[in-house]
């Protein structure tokens, strides 16, 4: 995600936009190395009017976790939307700017679960049954698949965030059940946060039919197969292949324009845009750039959506939400170019966000500044971010310091920041400073090589810390644990 932060000062200067091309280089397939992954395929009946949907979801899940399960959990992210959820879905300072007509809120319910042709209990866990534990009737052993139908419906809040709908669009983020991470032996369970985009799953692939009003358009995860129109009704159908989420924004106001990237197409799907042009060419500019600089962007299709959003922007795979909302241009631009960056950090490598959400934010933050260096013809460069991220970072530090008396500046897990405000500048803003330190302390070369190689190590993976530090002491031939450690502990002074 991005967070509204104007960045910096202008200054005017126009240089010549450098373009990497990422040539023609042999692509992953990703049809083979998509074969051994979970299918979702989701029958999605799309009312606009009420902003609500039937949906039908089979799972073909394929246990890869090298245990033996009698139970699979899955994430309800849309519970946390409900009446009745105490925790907020938006920090306490945002509530206005995502329910600008009055709080509302969402309804999920699950009507049906139905594992390998037999209908079962709908048994919920944890906090606001946010997780569905579906049980099975016999022990699914390593590499062995299962069939999995999730029946349920939803009404959408009117909350401008990753799952409502504003004025202008509606939001399909995190909709539907996705099957939890399993790790060290259990189902990562971990719920949802207001404070950053608190998610973890796994890559899979995506079925996608959604049936819908003609006159609208959407945006989404994947490759378009179809798109039917009978009268005043329309069939799209979708698919995504090795992907770790599915995405859609809908909305009847969207215009379209788009270019290709190398032999991605890049959509630009906006209202009211006379920058339109310059939004889709940063959106090319930027995969481009990371796919020259980290490795290239596998997929077809590459989506960038203004949208009504209290944030910044919000990423998600082939599609990312950027907030109708930022209205400084170069604000717009620097947007579009984090988000992009996230398709590498987040996207490709996935991690889980709720513990380090410092491993894809930090290092996506700091890719914005890396495109500067290659794009001289926008307005905001690596120095002036620099500079501005240690100036606020060091004014943050001196009023919480003098209002907390003690403050934690140690990069930690969404949910062990007190507020929003700690939460953004010790995982963005510090963040900028901790990659920067290590870019000045082993030389451009080596810093580039070392994401190069975590790239390529970890690439449709998740990654953890410990995968990050290896690339960087291989990258840099040192070992760089302390050096890490010392950052995300907090014990360095930055002046
Ligand atoms: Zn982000």
């Amino acid at each position: 995600m991005k967070k509204k932060f104007s960045i910096l000062i202008l200054i005017l200067t126009c240089f010549t936009v450098t373009i990497f091309f990422s040539g023609c280089k042999k692509h992953d397939n990703l049809d083979e190395l998509s074969a051994n992954l979970t299918n979702y395929t989701l029958k999605i009946d799309y009312n606009h009017e009420n902003k609500s949907a039937q949906i039908s979801e089979t799972i073909d899940y394929i246990n890869n976790t090298g245990d033996i399960l009698r139970t699979i959990k899955f994430h309800l992210y849309p519970q946390y939307f409900e009446e009745g959820a105490t925790e907020l879905v938006v920090s306490s300072t945002k509530l206005n700017d995502a329910y600008p007509n009055g709080m509302s809120y969402g309804n999920f319910e699950i009507s049906r679960v139905n594992v390998n042709g037999a209908d079962c209990p709908i048994e919920y866990e944890g906090d606001y049954d946010a997780i569905l534990n579906v049980n099975l009737s016999s022990s699914l052993l390593p590499n062995e698949r299962i069939a999995i139908v999730i029946e349920f419906s939803f009404t959408l809040p009117n909350c401008e965030h990753r799952y409502g709908y504003g004025e202008n669009s509606v939001n399909l983020g995190n909709f539907y059940p996705i099957a939890c991470v399993y790790e060290n032996g259990e189902f990562n369970t971990s719920p949802y946060n207001a404070n950053g985009d608190p998610f973890y799953s796994d890559m899979a692939n995506y079925y996608v039919e959604i049936e819908l009003n003609s006159a609208l358009t959407v945006a989404h995860t994947g490759d378009c197969l179809s798109n039917t129109s009978i009268n005043s009704d329309k069939t799209m159908i979708i698919s995504a292949k090795m992907v770790r989420d599915f995405a859609l924004v809908i909305s009847d106001k969207f215009e379209i324009k788009s270019l290709n990237a190398g032999d991605t197409k890049v959509n630009y799907y906006y209202f009211n845009d006379e920058n339109a042009d310059k939004s889709l060419q940063a959106g090319v500019d930027a995969i481009n750039t990371f796919s020259s600089l980290f490795g290239d962007y596998p997929y077809k299709t590459f989506s960038i959506v203004k949208t009504d959003f209290v944030y910044g922007g919000m990423e998600y795979p082939n599609l990312v939400m950027i907030s109708a909302d930022v209205e400084n241009i170069d604000d717009y631009m620097n947007v579009i170019i984090h988000e992009t960056a996230h398709q590498w950090w987040y996207g490709i490598i996935g991690n889980d966000e709720y513990k380090y959400p410092w491993l894809d934010e930090a290092l996506t933050e700091y890719s914005t500044l890396l495109f500067y260096d290659k794009n001289k013809g926008y307005n905001l460069t690596h120095a002036q971010m620099v500079d501005a991220c240690k100036a606020n970072y060091t004014l943050f530090v001196s009023v919480y310091t003098d209002v907390l008396g003690n403050l934690d500046t140690s990069m930690r897990a969404v949910n062990e920041y007190a507020t929003e405000p700690e939460y953004t500048y010790c995982t963005y803003v510090k963040g900028v400073l901790m990659y920067d330190s290590l870019y000045n302390l082993i030389g451009e070369k080596n810093f580039l090589s070392a994401l190069e190689t975590y790239y390529n190590d970890n690439k449709y993976t998740n990654a953890t810390p410990e995968k990050l530090i290896n690339a960087f002491s291989k990258g840099s031939g040192s070992d760089m644990n302390n050096f890490f450690n010392s950052w995300l502990s907090g014990k360095v002074i930055i002046r």
